[in-house]
């Protein structure tokens, strides 16, 4: 199993962990604590959202607007990009390139080596952790240090983030207070558990290395073409203290993030913060334009990361995952995800988002099982603000997976067993009912089953509840005969 952070070249794009999403799911499981933690977090988002979005007479047209934009966007990627260079060349910005991982962690460095400095400070971002920039900045002996929150304890934990936006969902206060005691060197001994204590104790934490800190690194929530700005949406204020108070500042940001003019903002942050975190508006909206004489840092670098983006344009289908703004909200209205966390994912990228983002970046041979990790309950999709069909793309790469991966022998037997019968249903109806009658026999006592034969996959992780009754079929049938139907 590699470790998070590990490199293991895929292409030009880099695979960080190992995707035995079966094997870490079925760990997870049984973790009630963990199960307690992401519950209690996502049920609060699911509801503040559910209100926000309610009183939002033009929400359907906002998000039709949201992917038509992105859609645009990507279909002239080409000449939007160059627009954003030219124009934040224009205001002072030094615009670089990066195919991968590599490419782009070797031009952070250089750039940080270039100032001399050996500390960093860092805004959170999702390409950050997917590019594993801070094991290759350590790997120069530059200490990169996170700054928001739950990034902070993540990093203090020496942990993984399991949640795109709230990174150490995770973990509850109790943990949390640990974490603080154990890694953050000025933690006051007598910490209690108590948020605002926590809060505090980052606080003074962090605002030193905000005041010491010369090279600051962030992503970017949006990336306009039309002026060359960038724009961080952000809730604890950590973000804006980066962007304004170091030297040099260096932007790390995926050609996807582009929108076409300054107006389209309009549309995302009224999408995005009532998606995420269930907020009218997000409380710290930085947006910046290269770089600003004697105003903010005086060295502006953006690098547009391509890092297996345009090997996903190619495909028409799997394109609409470009259209993720990274806002959760799938994540936090999936049953699987709420029941195994992310970290079972393997990568950067968890719950349905991941599992339609992971294989169209890194490929289907390295996410594995991932585009399976789903009820097609279908909630993620009515929940995604870019209406990105979820579903839809996850039965997509399970074909990819299905042709390449999951076609042993004795899959191929049982699904042609399955075939035969339903091509039958006379066969399947007398089939499902004898073994219905069976399995209600045979587990009348105790009313489920702990273990059975060819439902391993089921019983591994919960009881079967033992049938009841007739099948759907003959109940199906028997309504319609006393007109109930
Ligand atoms: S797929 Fe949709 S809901 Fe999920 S993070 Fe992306 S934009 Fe948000």
């Amino acid at each position: 199993m590699h470790g998070w952070g590990d490199r293991v070249s895929s292409g030009d794009t880099l695979w960080v962990d190992d995707p035995q999403f079966p094997a870490n799911a079925s760990r997870a499981v049984n973790d009630a604590q963990l199960r307690r933690n992401i519950r209690k977090a996502t049920s609060t988002i699911r509801e503040r959202r559910a209100g926000l979005v309610a009183e939002v007479p033009d929400w359907q047209e906002l998000r039709d607007s949201g992917s038509a934009i992105k859609d645009e966007v990507l279909r002239n990627l080409d000449r939007y990009l160059e627009q954003f260079e030219a124009a934040a060349s224009a205001r002072g910005a030094h615009v670089h390139w990066a195919r991968d991982a590599d490419e782009a962690n070797a031009i952070v460095g250089d750039l940080v080596a270039a100032t001399g400095e050996r500390e960093v400070i860092k805004v959170k971002s999702m390409l950050t952790q997917e590019l594993g920039l801070n094991d290759a900045l350590a790997g120069r002996g530059i200490n990169a240090y996170e700054t928001d929150l739950a990034e902070l304890i993540v990093q203090l934990g020496q942990d993984r983030p399991s949640h795109i936006v709230v990174p150490a969902i995770h973990k509850n206060r109790a943990q949390i207070r640990e974490i603080f005691l154990a890694g953050m060197g000025d933690a006051p001994p007598e910490l209690s558990d108590d948020p605002q204590q926590l809060a505090e104790a980052s606080r003074r934490h962090l605002r030193r290395k905000f005041f010491e800190a010369k090279v600051a690194i962030s992503g970017a929530n949006f990336a306009v073409a039309q002026t060359g700005s960038l724009l961080i949406a952000e809730s604890e204020g950590n973000g804006r203290m980066c962007l304004t108070l170091p030297q040099t500042l260096i932007s790390l940001v995926g050609i996807e993030k582009l929108v076409p003019s300054f107006r389209d903002l309009e549309v995302f942050l009224q999408l995005l913060a009532r998606s995420a975190t269930g907020e009218r508006m997000n409380p710290y909206n930085s947006l910046w334009t290269g770089v600003t004489p004697g105003d903010g840092p005086q060295s502006v670098h953006i690098v547009l990361v391509d890092n297996g983006r345009t090997n996903v344009l190619r495909d028409e289908l799997g394109r609409q995952a470009l259209r993720c703004i990274r806002c959760a909200a799938c994540l936090n209205h999936c049953p699987v995800y709420g029941t195994v966390g992310g970290h079972s994912y393997g990568w950067v990228y968890p719950g349905p988002m991941g599992s339609v983002l992971t294989p169209a970046l890194i490929g289907v041979d390295q996410a594995g099982h991932l585009p399976n990790a789903s009820t097609f309950c279908g909630k993620c999709e009515s929940v995604c603000p870019m209406k990105i069909p979820l579903p839809n793309m996850m039965r997509h790469w399970r074909e990819r997976e299905f042709e390449r991966h999951l076609s042993p022998a004795a899959m191929r037997r049982g699904l042609a067993f399955w075939a035969w019968f339903a091509r039958r249903p006379a066969a399947y109806r007398l089939a499902t009912r004898a073994t219905m009658a069976a399995l209600g026999l045979l587990g009348r006592k105790k009313g489920k089953f702990r273990r059975l034969p060819l439902a391993g996959g089921w019983t591994g992780g919960r009881d079967l509840p033992a049938p009841e009754g007739d099948t759907f079929f003959a109940r199906y049938a028997s309504a319609q005969r006393h007109g109930r139907l």
